[in-house]
């Protein structure tokens, strides 16, 4: 029994850095094997209580899933700890979205929309602190670049940008661009010229730490619009710059430097509420098909 493809959510309204995707397959052979052997349910219970399952944010969204979670992007691919076939395997999306005030009329028109019936929808709500989401963020940027080509610095800068302004289309501004450059005149914001993106120092700085943290786990130093950098350099021309004074961030090491530039980065201190919408829709009508076969 196929299942039809279902609509994806519309999530244009909002800004693209306070919105991350993740999704997982899950193997019903394994969950049903789970509740019947392990546990002991009937078949019939069995199928209730999986339809009212509802895996925890850990498991939606770990980079590396575990079981009865697998990822992978071979459609014929067979479950890696039961070696089921496809027919078994249910996609889990999960949309996270960064509470704020960018986010927030849309999240609430969205989440308005959403179907109730059977919990088609589930939504867990989270909190988490700015500077984990700063690095939830660089870890999605660091998977979605290819360090090996050269369009990574540009892409990174983007993306940067984005989190800055979520407002502006980036993707209209990037547009045939070639390069990257300090402005000599702007104190603030961006002006593109001709094929080239200019930015006031402090947003050029800020690229280059985003750079540098994207990379440094990657080669030695880390590499950035202004070549290879190591920690030393790249807190010198911060400094150099004038950066570390406007920031009041001077003094101290160079890794507490570090430690309390990233802190700038994320925006501070403070909490943020995360709101994550589980489509479930896939999983219940796959449960339902698994089960008509698993009952026979
Ligand atoms: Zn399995």
């Amino acid at each position: 029994m196929a299942t039809a493809k279902k609509k994806p959510l519309d999530l244009s309204a909002f800004p693209s850095a306070s919105v991350t995707e993740y999704s997982t397959l899950v193997c019903l052979a394994c969950v049903f094997e789970i509740f019947t052997k392990q546990l002991g349910f009937a078949p019939r219970t069995a199928y209730s209580e999986i339809r009212k399952y509802s895996p925890t944010i850990a498991e939606l969204t770990a980079p590396k899933a575990l079981p009865p979670f697998f990822d992978s992007d071979d459609k014929q691919a067979h479950c890696p700890y039961c070696n089921a076939g496809k027919r078994w395997h249910a996609l889990l999306e999960t949309i996270r979205i960064e509470g704020g005030k960018a986010s927030d009329a849309a999240r609430r028109a969205l989440i308005k929309k959403l179907p109730q019936k059977d919990n088609q929808f589930q939504l867990i709500e989270t909190k988490s602190d700015k500077r984990a989401i700063f690095f939830d963020w660089l870890d999605t940027l660091v998977r979605n670049l290819n360090l090996d080509e050269e369009s990574w610095l540009l892409e990174a800068t983007r993306a940067y940008l984005g989190r800055l302004e979520p407002k502006t289309n980036w993707i209209e501004v990037f547009e045939g661009l070639r390069a990257v450059r300090r402005s000599q005149r702007l104190s603030e914001g961006w002006e593109r010229e001709g094929s080239r993106l200019f930015l006031a120092p402090p947003i050029y700085n800020e690229v280059l730490i985003v750079q540098y943290l994207v990379s440094r786990s990657h080669v030695h130093g880390g590499q950035t619009l202004e070549g290879r950098l190591t920690l030393f350099e790249l807190i010198r021309r911060l400094r150099y710059s004038g950066y570390l004074d406007a920031k009041e961030l001077s003094g101290a090491d160079q890794s507490d430097t570090l430690d309390a530039i990233i802190e700038k980065l994320a925006g501070g201190q403070g909490k943020v509420k995360l709101y994550h919408i589980v489509d479930r829709r896939e999983f219940l009508d796959r449960v339902k098909s698994v089960y008509a076969r698993y009952a026979m």
